[in-house]
């Protein structure tokens, strides 16, 4: 097929070179020091204090658009050459954004405009940027003096490198173990999935079975490979990577660990501050630490009946099999086995329907529907062949660009994830368009036939959709809050997890599915069993993300910070209170928790279920008006989707539901509650 040229400006993948980037994002953070040292003062009349404003969302964009091309590539291209030239950048960058952060001149220049009667004329995107731009000052130190700011800007400096090592050290660990596998090693798994573990034996130079850690493989035996010690010890390696406990102690994670919480609570406590915990919770929709702590304790409550009958649903079925000490490494096996037998279902039935060229038709169709835009394939230069450009287009006009790059690969950091590496910002050449980038570590094709997704991989798709959809259908003009940028970072997962609920949905299943040989879509026994299905293991699923999330509230809450054991002791404990599988005593997942140790997650974890409730809440009112319902779609898309960090989180939730968030959706749509509205 050939594609049409992108129509907008793209980065040419095919021919920038590190050196190139380098260059540029050194010159951009020259530039940027340049001004900030010219700023001496705040200058007198209003417009030239708006220039200075524009000026610095100059600044951020073509800062932003260097940095994010590197760190893209460093996250799915990543190799010893892209590691050293963004290793090398840190402490510069982290140095430049210190200064910029605590530059007083800068900051009172907008808290001049803020206070001058011009504000109140400022378009309301502005007026918010402003807001969030002092907020932001503060948090960044602006007020600190003499050593302590020059002791938060240290600390900035390393926490920054200590991030980057983190997520290194896990990527390296996930890398460095693959095992090969006998023929008799392989019961239990389907042709597909032996391919698949071929294709990694043919990487590491083997003309045998593979297994790795990456996700698709890991996955592949642990829910079917019927060797109980193959699963133990895959699943030793996964649990113990970047630890003390796992063979390779080079890319241990745990000093680490101790040192981000000590600087954390450091850092919070420059600031006023007595844990890191508060800190965080200062930028974000949650009133406070004890109410986020409440909320996640009272869900684990409404968690607990459902999971402990799961769990015995899930012994009593092992039992079966002669197993009366239900291990970690058998609990997605005999899941797997669990719901065969109660709904007659299968992952491995269901992948032949979704291939991945029928599913992104399927969603963009959906999205067409939903919010009455157009997504085109078009033409441009990219950094691997798995990677594709799109562009989004409403009534002719092309609004946003996003690539997709999908496939599990050595080099790429593992999860999903969106990022936003181009703003909607109204610039001297005219109005500057989204791009972005969503990016999946899912099963890759096998051979020459397109690849097989599970109804996981299609859930995660539809998720880092929602989070494009976010950044792409702004309306704001204005860098600092367009997109995701200036929205509370609690409930930046609400339109992710929001468009989750379409790929749940049976009119969306019946266009997403076609088989890759006879292209019938779903069969209704299948469509049937998959959607009795969907409440599933939804206690013991909510437990663990649970467990997570108050791990991560806790470690961060504690004042004097918590040293290896201790952080040990806390995950223990919180186990012991909400966990209703046993642990073995060597699992250190802390160790590959990158969303807190590597990401903006830290005492933030908990926003999967906090914005949960908000995406719960506005997907009932399409439950109510029908979910293809355009006017719905519509407002949907105005009030949440379009106002970018314009509206407080809270404003645009209640201007779409015309009143405050309620958890009763979420309850009802992990089945805990009756009264399904529309089966
Ligand atoms: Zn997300």
């Amino acid at each position: 097929m050939i594609l049409e040229k992108a129509t907008l400006p793209v980065p040419q993948f095919d021919q920038i070179t590190l050196e190139e980037l380098k260059q540029k994002i050194e010159s951009c953070i020259a530039e940027g020091q340049k001004f900030l040292n010219e700023l001496t003062e705040t200058p007198e009349s209003a417009q030239e204090q708006l220039a200075i404003l524009e000026h610095v969302d100059t600044l951020e964009n073509n800062m932003s658009e260097a940095w994010g091309i590197l760190s893209h590539l460093n996250a799915v291209k990543n190799n010893a050459e892209t590691r050293d030239v963004y290793q090398a950048l840190l402490p510069g960058l982290s140095e430049y954004y210190t200064q910029l952060g605590q530059h007083t001149a800068l900051y009172q220049t907008y808290q001049h405009i803020h206070d001058a009667p011009i504000f109140n004329e400022l378009p309301a995107a502005q007026q918010s940027a402003i807001k969030l731009a002092l907020r932001d000052f503060k948090l960044s130190g602006v007020a600190l003096e003499g050593e302590a700011k020059k002791r938060f800007a240290e600390i900035s400096a390393r926490l920054s490198q200590l991030s980057s090592d983190f997520s290194n050290h896990v990527l390296d660990a996930t890398q460095a173990y693959f095992r090969p596998l006998n023929e008799d090693e392989l019961a239990g798994l389907s042709a597909n999935n032996i391919e698949l573990l071929k294709q990694y034996g043919k990487q590491h130079e083997l003309d045998q079975p593979v297994a790795t850690l990456d996700f698709p493989s890991y996955l592949a035996i642990m829910t079917h490979a019927e060797n109980r010690p193959l699963r133990e010890e895959l699943y030793k390696a996964y649990v113990t990577r970047a630890s003390d406990q796992s063979g390779q102690t080079e890319f241990d994670n745990t000093a680490l660990i101790e040192e981000i919480l000590s600087l954390r609570l450091e850092m919070a406590k420059l600031l006023g501050f007595n844990n890191y915990a508060k800190l965080s919770l200062a930028s974000k929709m949650a009133p406070s630490v004890e109410a986020v702590d409440e909320f996640l304790r009272d869900l684990a409550e409404h968690a607990r009946v459902p999971a402990e009958k799961e769990v015995s649903e899930l012994k009593a079925i092992a039992a079966e099999d002669g197993i009366s000490d239900l291990q970690p490494w058998d609990s997605s096996y005999y899941s797997e086995k669990l719901k065969m037998q109660q709904f007659n279902l299968s992952q491995e039935a269901l992948k032949p329907y979704f291939p991945a060229p029928k599913i992104l038709q399927g969603l963009f169709s959906i999205v067409n529907r939903l919010y009455g835009i157009q997504v085109i394939e078009r033409d441009a230069p990219v950094w691997h062949p798995d990677a594709h450009y799109f562009e989004l287009e409403d009534q002719g006009q092309v609004i946003g660009g996003f690539y997709l790059d999908l496939y599990a690969r050595q080099g790429k950091r593992g999860g999903a994830w969106m990022s936003g590496f181009r703003s909607r910002m109204q610039t001297s050449d005219g109005l500057q368009k989204p791009i972005c980038y969503m990016v999946g570590n899912f099963t890759p094709p096998v051979g020459s036939r397109p690849a097989l997704l599970s109804h996981d991989e299609v859930i995660t798709l539809f998720h880092e959709f929602g989070h494009g959809l976010h950044h792409m259908l702004t309306e704001v003009d204005n860098i600092a809050v367009a997109g995701t940028h200036g929205v509370a970072w609690d409930a930046v997962e609400l339109p992710s997890q929001f468009m989750e609920f379409w790929a749940w949905d049976q009119e969306s299943l019946d266009v997403l599915s076609e088989h890759i040989d006879t292209q019938e879509s779903l069969p209704a026994e299948l469509l049937k069993a998959l959607l009795d299905a969907r409440f599933f293991q939804s206690g013991m699923q909510t437990l663990r993300q649970l467990e997570f999330a108050l791990f991560d509230l806790s470690i961060h809450r504690a004042n004097p910070a918590l040293n290896a054991a201790q952080v040990q002791d806390t995950l223990n404990e919180i186990r012991e209170k909400y966990a209703v599988l046993p642990t073995t005593d060597y699992n250190r997942f802390q160790n590959s928790f990158s969303h807190i140790f590597a990401g903006g997650y830290a005492a933030g974890y908990y926003s999967y279920k906090w914005a949960e409730v908000l995406a719960s809440d506005a997907f009932d009112r399409f439950e109510e008006e029908g979910i293809f319902n355009t006017e719905t779609g519509k407002q949907f898309r105005q009030k949440i989707l379009a106002v970018g960090g314009k509206d407080t989180a809270l404003d645009a939730f209640i201007n779409f539901r015309g009143r405050e968030p309620k958890i009763d959706a979420l309850l009802r749509h992990q089945g805990w509650t009756n009264g399904s509205k529309n089966a």
